[in-house]
């Protein structure tokens, strides 16, 4: 894949001279997009036609093809002919600035601009090039420098170049430029929210040449050191194991039970029960209420859960302890960043158990949901499993007839989201998506 550095920035910035001698140093194809526009203008100008009159330049496109050749330098031709020198005055200048707001322009350009970048290191100059034009350019640079040392530089060329323009009409212009360009409808000049700012006001073309390479250098080094760096491998679970049906039977009878006590005791819903799916081996991701928790996301499931306890329960009575265990509970110590409990995890999901996680790790009190924990989106990512989000509502506490809602979400795939691997960016991308799901079932409770 080719490397595309987008250079923006305002008029006078220094952008071509930098990206220029960037290139040079670096061996990569510099293409100036404000030629590009120019060019436009030139023509548009030299056919007497308005460059105020949006229709009429339109209209005049089909008759333009521009192409960039590289000879020794970036060279501009219009219909054959090389326009380089005849592009670089300030009434092209004003024009260019005033034909680069039709937005048919800028589509008419957009295909060349996009079509260099795809096949060439390039290092690419213009005003929306890190927004519109390059999106997804590896390294993003926005160049600016004070109008008034804008002005400075810019009117110190024109008059080697023998042009009688005074500074204080070269600043009026550099102002009138930035007011267009930042002020037009369709993309606009600003700097990529991914861009790294590079202000030349008090460095000299050198410096801010080699601000720019170091700038380039290093990022592009990183994107080729970072290998998205994997915390675990990725075991897809194949839940060959299938539960033994006389313990399935055992099972079912008792959830029929506990779910008819329970349906006694609280005023209980359950809503979304046909997203429990069928068989084991899935992740139930909930939000945590109490310690009936795990209890009451059980009660439609029809394959056995376990769920993380913290280790202090097992510190209990044997009794209770035994009795934990028998639902399914297993230890977790919690702030040590236990790894052997995703072990443990991994392997009662291949075992075929259903495994209910709790990513905020504590219970909330007032039944809003907090942040998640990675945790959950590891587990499930390593055993591309899938992750069934549940939401437990109840007021207050809970307590005899107390209204509760289990909601169980549509199940997700990690692959769903583009996870596939549990390097922290995806598990992350994962960790938010779980959470947004489990929020949004909690909060649908308006009714
Ligand atoms: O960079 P340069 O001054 O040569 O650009 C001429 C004009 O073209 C600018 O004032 C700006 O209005 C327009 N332009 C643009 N988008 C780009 C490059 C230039 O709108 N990517």
């Amino acid at each position: 894949m080719s490397i595309n550095v987008a250079l923006d920035g305002p008029s006078g910035a220094g952008k071509s001279t930098i990206a220029k001698m960037a290139a040079a140093r670096l061996g990569f194809v510099y293409v100036d997009t404000g030629a590009m526009y120019r060019t436009i203008a030139y023509y548009v100008i030299k056919e007497g036609i308005g460059v105020d009159d949006p229709e009429a330049v339109k209209a005049a496109l089909s008759d333009i093809k521009i192409e960039l050749k590289n000879e020794g330098t970036q060279q501009v031709f219009l219909n054959g002919d090389n326009v380089s020198d005849l592009i670089r005055t300030p009434e092209i200048s004003m024009g260019a600035s005033k034909v680069s707001a039709i937005p048919e322009v800028r589509a008419f350009l957009l295909g060349l601009q996009k079509d260099i970048a795809a096949t060439n290191d390039i290092i690419m100059d213009g005003r929306d090039i890190g927004t519109v034009v390059l999106p997804d350019a590896q390294v993003k640079i926005f160049l600016t420098a004070s109008a008034e040392e804008r002005a400075n530089r810019r009117f110190k060329e024109l008059q080697e170049k023998g042009d009688p323009s005074t500074y204080e009409e070269v600043l009026a212009d550099i102002n009138q430029r930035d007011y267009n360009d930042t002020h037009r409808d369709i993309a606009p000049l600003k700097q990529a929210d991914d861009a790294v700012l590079v202000d030349s006001s008090a460095l000299t073309l050198e410096q801010t040449a080699e601000e720019i390479v170091k700038v380039i250098t290093e990022k592009t080094a990183k994107k080729k050191e970072r290998k998205p760096r994997e915390l675990m491998p990725v075991r897809p679970i194949t839940k060959a194991h299938k539960y033994s049906p006389v313990k399935l039977v055992f099972y079912t009878l008792l959830r029929v039970i506990v779910l008819g006590l329970y349906h006694i005791f609280y005023d209980i819903h359950f809503e979304g029960t046909q997203n429990v799916p069928k068989d084991g081996g899935n992740v139930f991701a909930s939000n945590h209420r109490s310690y009936q928790d795990p209890v009451f996301i059980a009660l439609h499931t029809r394959t056995p859960l376990s769920y993380m306890a913290k280790e202090e329960l097992f510190q209990q009575n044997i009794l209770f302890t035994g009795l934990i265990k028998f639902f399914g509970a297993f230890p977790v110590s919690r702030g040590k960043g236990d790894t052997a409990v995703i072990d443990t995890s991994i392997e009662k999901l291949e075992k075929g158990r259903n495994l209910v996680i709790f990513p905020e790790g504590t219970r909330s009190k007032d039944g809003k949901v907090g942040p998640g924990k990675t945790g959950v989106a590891l587990i499930a990512a390593v055993a591309q499993t899938k992750i069934v989000p549940v939401g437990i509502i109840f007021e207050g506490k809970l307590k005899f007839r107390r209204k509760v809602t289990v909601r169980y979400g549509t199940p997700l795939m990690p692959a769903d989201i583009g996870v596939s691997g549990t390097d922290p960016r995806s598990l992350k991308k994962l960790k938010l998506k779980i959470m947004e799901e489990i929020t949004n079932l909690v909060e649908q409770n308006v009714n």
